[in-house]
């Protein structure tokens, strides 16, 4: 496995902390953002951390972006059981902002977990990513999934997921593109092993993003997913126990949601489609 971290830094903070051929400089005037992608056992990976967490006492911010991503070997992927399901195709607005409505009386008074969806899921047509199956509402999580991918799933037999309509925000129609993904299998513990926090530098110690009540884990994970086995019921398609994200204090613009994962049946059929719109990881069972 190799796990590579990609960083966005303010340029006037990069020419200041890191080397000129560290990177690439990202902008329209050819000064605005440093790009730079290491390997996470780089010594430059642990450089940026600390610079980073400097920054933090000072309640700034060195590191502006980041995203961790892992990359296998074929034998590696041909061997494990279980993937993550990383969405990465993600659009807005949201089904909330299109008449989609949620009773959150039925969730955590602190997280929202638990809260119910009551209607159809609404979306607004032109917002819908092109050439791709499997995609997610930014704020929401909501996930989509194309009809061609659905209509595969469904004639292999690939077990733990229901598809439901997806309306236009009008109401009046379905969008016939693409179904909502409802998750039906027992919901997978995520093992202790797996680490979670704000960023890849700060573990979250005052659990900021925390729910009391476990339902969410924090804010972003940053580890592999490492799950229960004997949580696992077998299904294709899965969702975690504990949820990561946060609930937005003003308003819903944000919610919390769970983790996604798929048995190797279902990467090969992915992987046989050419489906796009994700990346998948290996989540090891413990
Ligand atoms: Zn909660």
């Amino acid at each position: 496995m190799r796990e590579i971290a990609d960083f966005r830094i303010a340029e006037r903070h990069a020419r200041s902390f890191l080397d000129p051929e560290d990177g690439q400089v990202l902008g329209p005037l050819g000064g605005d953002t440093r790009k730079l992608v290491l390997e996470t056992h780089d010594i430059r990976y642990a450089k940026v951390g600390r610079i980073h967490r400097e920054f933090r006492k000072q309640g700034r911010f060195f590191v502006l972006g980041w995203s961790l991503r892992r990359t296998y070997t074929k034998k590696e992927l041909e061997a494990a059981e279980l993937f993550q399901l990383c969405v990465r195709a993600a659009f807005e607005p949201s089904g909330d902002e299109c008449g989609t409505e949620y009773d959150d009386s039925a969730g955590c008074p602190r997280c929202c977990f638990g809260a119910r969806q009551l209607n159809e899921l609404r979306l607004d047509p032109g917002s819908l990513p092109r050439g791709k199956d499997i995609a997610r509402t930014i704020a929401y999580s909501e996930i989509i999934v194309s009809s061609r991918l659905v209509e595969a799933l469904r004639a292999q037999g690939l077990t733990g997921a229901r598809f439901h309509p997806v309306l236009r925000k009008s109401g009046r129609g379905a969008i016939e593109d693409w179904y909502q993904l409802e998750v039906t299998s027992r919901p997978v513990g995520v093992a202790p092993v797996t680490r979670f926090g704000i960023d890849p530098f700060d573990p979250d110690e005052q659990g900021e993003y925390r729910c009391p009540r476990g339902h969410v884990a924090g804010l972003s994970v940053l580890s592999e997913l490492s799950v229960v086995r004997e949580d696992w019921d077998g299904s294709d398609l899965c969702a975690t126990k504990q949820w990561v994200g946060y609930r937005s204090r003003n308003g819903g613009a944000f919610r919390p949601y769970p983790l996604l994962l798929v048995s190797q049946k279902l990467r090969r059929l992915l992987g046989g489609l050419k489906a796009k719109g994700f990346e998948l990881e290996i989540a090891p069972l413990t």
